[in-house]
């Protein structure tokens, strides 16, 4: 089927978060409805955002909204106003100590997946500046780099998600998405120019188990990520069937709550074990489920909500930078110091 392309209006695109219960942040922008990733394990489709919008969104021609996941990108073409009349007009801002104020973009969908949605986060991102936000990006896509020179920046931090670096089972798992190698690569490439980073490994499939998860942060270390979160696949609402569609026998694994839940555990226990191997068990970002109550203690689950990453926000608090002008280089030797960060996300 055809993509449906669209565009749609926003009011406050600046919303309130509860992403703080993963570290991620306080308040998240969307840049559009739709994601063309497409990714087979995302349930952004099975939440309200999607749920709730579906007669919106039929009116655009997507005759079904969950299932045709992938196949419709709806911008939000006035957001960049709109996001500096919001602010212009706040007078409080929301910091937790897990969310630090931050604002995210996106919870659901990709802010780089193609040329339109980047110039939207673009803007929007040096809006946030203008105004003394702290910027967190999370993207599948290498189209982060055009704006090396804005994102280069103690106020942002930019985050590309990278379960595993298997080219050719990311074709079913997420096949629209650009391939973990090129992934890599613009990690890679952040690095070399400075940027404050970060990896999701998210979401890790059941097949992985200590030996490959120890060989996968060999990599991501040497990107020399501030924080690496993790989770593992979930099959729950529509993602599921999608999976199971797309092919992807481990699916059908997962599928029942009992078996998700024994899997998380695992992985869960296995990406310690690389972690401690490695010696970056103090950066390694737990986002455990509230739906493992039953199968891990509570005390277990507890330590990760709400918890503060590693990342050094507050050393890097309110750049006089001018967005996209130039860069101040960030003291990384503070930034694992304080112990003490955000779910599909992309
Ligand atoms: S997981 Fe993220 S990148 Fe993939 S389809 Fe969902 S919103 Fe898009």
């Amino acid at each position: 089927m055809p993509a449906i392309y669209g565009t749609e209006t926003i009011l406050n695109p600046l919303q309130e978060s509860n992403l703080s219960k993963k570290g991620l942040c306080d308040y998240v922008i969307n840049v559009a409805s739709g994601c063309l990733h497409g990714c087979t394990f995302c349930y952004v489709p099975s939440t309200p955002v999607i749920r709730a919008r579906q007669p919106h969104l039929k009116d655009k021609g997507i005759k079904n909204p969950q299932m045709d996941w992938g196949d419709y990108l709806i911008v939000r073409e006035n957001l960049p106003e709109q996001l500096e009349n919001q602010l212009s007009r706040k007078r409080s801002w929301k910091e937790t100590p897990a969310g630090q104020g931050v604002v995210l973009l996106c919870s659901g969908t990709d802010p780089y997946q193609n040329h339109q949605t980047a110039a939207i986060t673009r803007t929007a991102v040096q809006t946030l500046l203008k105004h003394k936000k702290r910027v967190r990006i999370l993207t599948r896509s290498p189209l982060w780099l055009q704006d090396l020179s804005l994102l280069n920046h103690p106020n942002v931090t930019v985050g590309m998600s990278l379960p595993h670096l298997e080219d050719n089972l990311s074709r079913q798992i997420e096949p629209h998405a650009p391939l973990p190698s090129h992934r890599l690569k613009a990690l890679r490439q952040g690095r070399k120019a400075g940027c404050r980073l970060y990896v999701a490994i998210a979401p890790t499939h059941p097949s992985m188990d200590v030996d490959t998860l120890t060989r996968h942060l060999e990599i991501l270390l040497t990107l020399e990520p501030e924080v690496l979160f993790w989770e593992p696949i979930n099959a729950r609402g529509s993602n599921g069937k999608r999976m199971v569609a797309a092919g992807l026998e481990f699916a059908n694994s997962v599928m029942h709550h009992h078996d998700w839940a024994a899997n998380f555990v695992r992985q869960w226990e296995a990406i310690e074990i690389a972690a401690d191997r490695l010696g970056c068990r103090n950066r390694l970002h737990i986002w455990p489920d509230p739906a493992l109550k039953n199968y891990v203690e509570s005390e277990r689950l507890e330590t990760w909500w709400y918890r503060p990453t590693v990342e050094p926000w507050s050393v890097l608090h309110q750049s006089d930078t001018v967005p996209g002008q130039s860069c101040i280089e960030h003291d990384s030797s503070n930034q694992l110091e304080e112990v003490n960060v955000y779910n599909n996300l992309i």
